[in-house]
């Protein structure tokens, strides 16, 4: 894990469950069908994988979307029982063959879903859209958006990014993020309120070429303003070969505000040089484990520091591996070694 002032930059505990994709534990579908609404959708995996499996009996508008079975429904509540018992959030991607926002989802459906989601807190529900103008008349929540609900929405490019981004910069969410996959073109993230970008290529049959440069441009752009950028993959019939990595680099970040499930617990563990600290408290952040820093470290530019809103103050942890790995001497915790 790498952490840098004021960001989280690594996996903190991925738990994954159900999905073979890296920025989430699990996927779910509470229904099957859609319409396509830009560019973006050209080569819509779900439409595809519909049309071999045939869910929904068909695609587009005016095609009934198909609800996923009561058993699947009933996945969340399993996974939220397994994230309380273990002490670890999960991340729940929703929906990958469907768009939670599509005006052609009977209400009742996203009624239970959002019903779901209140029952869920254990979860994290990232809701992933190209429909941002329905989101504010669909869900019930105003400014009192639930703390496990990050709301995202899809951008190519900059056509997309003008007419989406200043809706989702509005919106109360813990956590707004970006999914920019398929990446088609430059865009920029503007002054917006995002929290988390994922880029990505196209893959599969009809992908379309990715300009490695774009990627480059929306990291830098993140780097600049402390967002959280994820490389999820290049584009290629199956670019898993590409490996992940920019300039050398694999970007894994996630968003801080994503860090808020602080659970204190004594430091009884097993690691020798954590035992050695046994006058701080680890506090447990999303499965990882950070420590509160002391005034001096505050003013030390080579300790990693995480600020958090915790109780209505501001509290700033330093993760425990970087205590318990090669340089903390430099880091210049000696004193409170005991
Ligand atoms: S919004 Fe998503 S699910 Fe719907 S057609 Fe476009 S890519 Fe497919």
């Amino acid at each position: 894990m790498e952490l840098r002032r004021g960001i989280v930059v690594a996996t903190v505990g991925t738990m994954a469950i159900t999905s073979g994709i890296q920025w989430t534990d699990a996927t779910f579908n509470p229904w099957i069908g859609c319409t396509q609404v830009s560019p973006a959708c050209d080569n819509c995996y779900a439409m595809v994988m519909n049309s071999h499996r045939q869910w929904a009996k068909g695609w587009g508008p005016g095609v009934p979307r198909h609800r996923t079975s009561a058993s699947n429904w009933r996945q969340p509540l399993t996974w939220n029982r397994k994230a309380g018992k273990e002490g670890k959030r999960i991340k729940v991607f929703c929906a990958s063959l469907a768009d939670v926002f599509d005006s052609e989802v009977p209400d009742v459906w996203r009624t239970d879903l959002w019903n779901l989601i209140l029952e869920t807190p254990n979860l994290d529900w990232l809701l992933l859209t190209k429909r941002t103008s329905s989101i504010a008349r669909m869900v019930p929540w105003t400014n009192d958006w639930p703390d496990n609900v990050w709301i995202g929405t899809s951008v190519e490019n900059q056509i997309f990014a003008n007419r989406r981004l200043p809706i989702l910069s509005e919106i109360q969410a813990k956590v707004r993020f970006i999914s920019a996959e398929p990446l088609l073109g430059d865009f920029s993230l503007g002054d917006f309120n995002i929290d988390w970008v994922i880029a990505g290529g196209e893959s599969g049959s009809g992908w379309r070429e990715m300009n490695v440069d774009h990627v480059r441009s929306l990291r830098d752009q993140c780097r600049e303003r402390d967002i959280a950028f994820f490389f999820k993959q290049y584009s290629g019939f199956n670019p898993h070969d590409l490996g992940r990595e920019v300039d050398g680099v694999e970007w894994n970040q996630f968003p801080l505000n994503s860090v808020y499930n602080l659970e204190q617990k004594m430091s009884q563990k097993t690691n020798e040089k954590l035992k050695q600290i046994s006058i701080e408290k680890v506090y447990r952040l999303s499965g990882q484990e950070f420590r509160k820093v002391s005034t001096a470290e505050l003013k030390n530019p080579e300790v990693e520091i995480v600020p958090f809103d915790f109780k209505g103050k501001r509290v700033f942890f330093t993760p425990v591996s970087a205590v318990s790995g090669i340089g903390a001497e430099s880091m210049g915790i000696q004193n409170e070694i005991t």
